[in-house]
């Protein structure tokens, strides 16, 4: 692949094996915690969306498992763990 390739292109290259159970949730009644959009803005999968409402929800399907949510948000925000073995992404040159 070329250096070139754009970030779509290299992820897209990555495989995502089904989860049991999403491995990341936003805790009950933080969905409106400002911590949330530093996860909007920071996730390289673009997996959080803010609504009119001023709510963020977390669509897991695609997560790299990077661990910035984790990091943006806490633990007070999210309940953030790894998926079990054979579940989630496997990289390929992504
Ligand atoms: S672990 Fe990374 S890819 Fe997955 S939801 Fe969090 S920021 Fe996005």
């Amino acid at each position: 692949m070329s250096e070139n390739a754009g970030l779509k292109a290299k992820l897209g290259l990555d495989v995502f094996k089904p989860l049991g159970k999403p491995h990341i949730r936003i805790r009950p009644g933080m969905e409106k915690d400002s911590r949330l959009k530093a996860a909007v803005t920071g996730c390289p999968a673009g997996l959080y969306t803010e609504n009119e409402k001023g709510e963020v929800t977390l669509a897991i399907d695609g997560c790299l498992e990077c661990g910035t949510c984790r990091i943006a948000c806490g633990t007070d925000v999210l309940d953030w763990n790894y998926p079990q073995g054979g579940e989630g992404v496997q990289f390929r040159f992504g």
